[in-house]
């Protein structure tokens, strides 16, 4: 299969990495001129436990070079997703498939605006990866991923279905699901609870649990999110601080996506997370004054980086 990745950074150039290995044609495009002169110079370099392997991809910084591709991965920042849905449209033409496993809520609907939902299959993927360096990622953990088409279509389905077969073939671990928009409300709870709070605290995840008033504000910004959720008639797990207290304990010691996000002075995806339900609490007329309040803080925090 032809496929195209749009933000080849961490997860990009895993995902086209993986991709590529099974014998498919991966472009991956990104701004990042050094990066992908790199990948195209001397391979993609995968560190994994210790080991590190090189991985050979197509690699460009314009979008013209790749043609059409059956399958267009997004995976920018949230922040990019606008600017990269419309590369997308170029790339998909009229029939390929656009896929996000981004992080936050609101990345398939803003894809959606050039993309017919039918052809988005959106989800969520438990692989971890980092940057080390222009053409240097580090695979930091394996799990599981979970797609489905945005737009509940029969066609849509089929597709789910058969990309969750050809990643599977892949050796890329991955389920497709009726009901996406409850998986990735799922994560996106798990992100409300950990992510601003640690990074706005300098924390590590596993200290959330530390302090009770920590917990409580966690639990608050959580509980805020799961009404919001169901008031619009969303699945979602009813254990979901315990759930977020757990991934809290199993990632102890590492720092949040957001977090180093904040260590770097870089944009943070706060508008994806906690910032979207603020904004969705609004249109339903509901409180959510930590969210609201995490959110200040963060665009407080990263417009005043020096
Ligand atoms: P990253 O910052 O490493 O990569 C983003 C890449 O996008 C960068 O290389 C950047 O140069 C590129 N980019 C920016 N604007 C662009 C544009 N307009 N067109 C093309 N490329 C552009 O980010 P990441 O860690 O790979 O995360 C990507 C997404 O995946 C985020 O939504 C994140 O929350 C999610 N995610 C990350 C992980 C993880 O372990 N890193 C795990 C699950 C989900």
């Amino acid at each position: 299969m032809k496929i195209a990745v749009i933000g080849a950074g961490a997860m990009g150039s895993l995902f086209g990495a993986m991709l590529a290995e099974a014998d498919n044609e991966v472009w991956l495009y990104d701004i990042w001129e050094e990066h992908v002169q790199t990948i195209n110079r001397a391979g993609l370099s995968i560190e994994r436990e210790g080991k590190t392997r090189t991985v050979s991809l197509n690699a460009t910084t314009d979008p013209d070079q790749i043609g059409q591709a059956e399958l267009t991965i997004i995976f920018v920042k949230s922040t990019q997703t606008q600017s990269a849905a419309k590369t997308a449209q170029q790339i998909a033409g009229s029939d390929g498939s656009v896929m996000t496993l981004q992080n936050g809520m609101g990345n398939a609907d803003v894809i959606a605006e050039v993309i017919e939902p039918g052809r988005i299959l959106a989800g969520t993927t438990s692989h971890g990866a980092t940057m080390l360096g222009a053409g240097r990622i580090r695979h930091a953990g394996i799990g599981a991923t979970t797609i489905g088409v945005w737009a509940d279509t029969e066609p849509g389905r089929r597709r789910a279905g058969q990309l969750a077969d050809f990643f599977n073939q892949a050796g890329i671990e991955t389920e497709a699901v009726d009901d996406v928009r409850s998986v990735v409300w799922n994560k996106l709870l798990i992100n409300i609870g950990i992510n601003a709070i640690t990074a706005l605290s300098g924390i590590k995840n596993g200290q959330i649990l530390d302090l009770e008033i920590t917990r409580e504000l966690s639990r608050t910004a959580v509980e805020e999110a799961m009404t919001v959720a169901r008031a619009r008639e969303i699945k979602i797990m009813d254990d979901a601080v315990d759930i977020v207290f757990k991934v809290a304990e199993a990632t102890a010691v590492n720092r949040s996506s957001m977090g180093q996000d904040v260590d770097n002075k870089r944009q943070t995806e706060i508008a994806a997370i906690n910032g979207f339900i603020v904004r969705e609490a609004k249109k339903l007329g509901i409180e959510a004054p930590v969210n609201l309040a995490l959110t200040a803080l963060i665009k407080t925090l990263q417009s005043h980086y020096s």
